[in-house]
């Protein structure tokens, strides 16, 4: 709806009469007050205002509409017979006009303005269509999002007292049949605790997720042999897999950080080193010191690599190269954990990788102060 302004009822009348015959609904007011009062009360997309009027002049009603949020955006086009000076012109549209036409006005090219404005508050209206819709779907998608997070915390919990007993049972099985030498039944459970263990760590990395998520992951921090660390996590890992590590070289110092953490990220180096190169027959890992007092660790492998343009995105949370996610198994946390740990220790990490060629996936941390010259 239009809101013509003017205290002359005829100049009213004919202005509105021009606007209904070309569809538009028009409203009038013979006062500044009277404007303000109905300004506030209804939506109206266009005001034309007269500029001189018996007591709130024209720039004035203008001046006080730019105080409100809910009217500072209504377009304004001052209507003036006397005022035609270029200064009243300016202050016209310093008080929030967008256009000022001098009486006795052409018909025609108003109508033209009034329609240039309507056009421009339909695409506007759209516009916040638009960006309402925008921002409902991101609240969805953000009330999807932390449902999903509840969901894992609330299954990894639950998950993880049954396993911790299934995994003591067949343990205690384990042990009371080896008096049978029964090759096959001790075969069978020793594959059971192996798949019981991958169970174990994948609810390991979903509880880690969750406790990320509500700044509840826990250091335990304290200066520690970094090479003793290191070769525990090598055993682990080499225990369950067929591909050789090669421990190429390495440095005796102590780190300040929590061991048991810095252990998790290099076990989740290697098992990916060893489960992204099909048919692998080693893997490489190596610690130095570098300039900045610093502990570099890599892993490199001779495997299916990694597409440049995928490779910032390898330690977000969930992200899986493409391709690769369906060949082999994953959820595609592992190394958003490891980033999460490496960060709260100080440290950098990144990968250098080309495709066919295989990868090389490294960290640096802080020595301890007593391994710094
Ligand atoms: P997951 O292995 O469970 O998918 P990660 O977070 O450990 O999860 O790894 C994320 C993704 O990074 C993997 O899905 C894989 O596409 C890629 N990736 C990780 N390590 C390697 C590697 N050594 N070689 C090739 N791709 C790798």
């Amino acid at each position: 709806m239009i809101l013509i302004v003017d205290d002359t009822p005829e100049n009213l009348y004919s202005l509105k009469k021009i606007l209904e015959l070309n569809n538009f609904s028009v409203d009038t007011a013979l006062s500044g007050e009277e404007a303000l009062k109905k300004i506030l009360k209804n939506p109206y997309f266009l005001i034309i205002l007269d500029v001189q009027m018996p007591g709130m002049d024209g720039f004035e009603v203008a001046e006080t509409l730019s105080g409100y949020s809910k009217t500072k955006d209504i377009p304004i086009i001052f209507l003036s017979a006397v005022n035609t000076d270029k200064k009243f012109i300016a202050k016209g549209y310093a008080s929030g006009g967008l256009d000022y036409v001098t009486k006795p006005f052409d018909p025609d090219i108003l109508l033209l303005k009034v329609k240039t404005f309507y056009r421009l508050y339909e695409q506007n209206q759209e516009l916040t269509k638009i960006q309402t819709a925008l921002l409902t779907e991101i609240e969805l998608r953000k009330a999807a999002e932390n449902k999903k997070d509840e969901f894992i915390s609330i299954a990894s919990h639950e998950l993880k007292t049954p396993l911790t007993s299934v995994i003591a049972y067949v343990q205690l099985l384990q042990r009371s049949v080896k008096k049978y030498e029964d090759k096959t039944v001790d075969n069978y459970l020793g594959r059971t605790n192996l798949q019981l263990g991958k169970l174990k760590n994948l609810i390991g990395d979903l509880l880690d997720i969750s406790k990320i998520e509500n700044g509840k992951i826990e250091f335990n921090k304290k200066d520690f042999d970094f090479h003793a660390m290191l070769q525990s996590a090598i055993d682990i890992v080499q225990q369950t897999q067929e591909c050789s590590i090669i421990h190429k070289k390495s440095v005796e110092v102590q780190v300040y950080g929590d061991e048991m953490r810095i252990e998790q990220v290099i076990i989740n180096y290697l098992t990916n080193a060893i489960k992204y190169s099909p048919d692998c027959s080693e893997v490489h890992i190596e610690s130095s010191i570098t300039g900045d007092e610093e502990i570099q660790l890599k892993v490199r492998d001779f495997g299916i690599g990694i597409p440049k343009e995928m490779q910032s995105q390898l330690f977000e949370k969930f992200y899986r190269v493409e391709g690769s996610a369906s060949r082999f198994p994953g959820l595609g946390i592992g190394l958003y954990i490891s980033s999460e740990i490496i960060k709260r220790h100080d440290g950098t990490f990144g990968v250098v990788s080309a495709p066919g060629k295989g990868s090389e996936f490294w960290f640096k941390i802080p020595l301890a102060k007593s391994s710094k010259q």
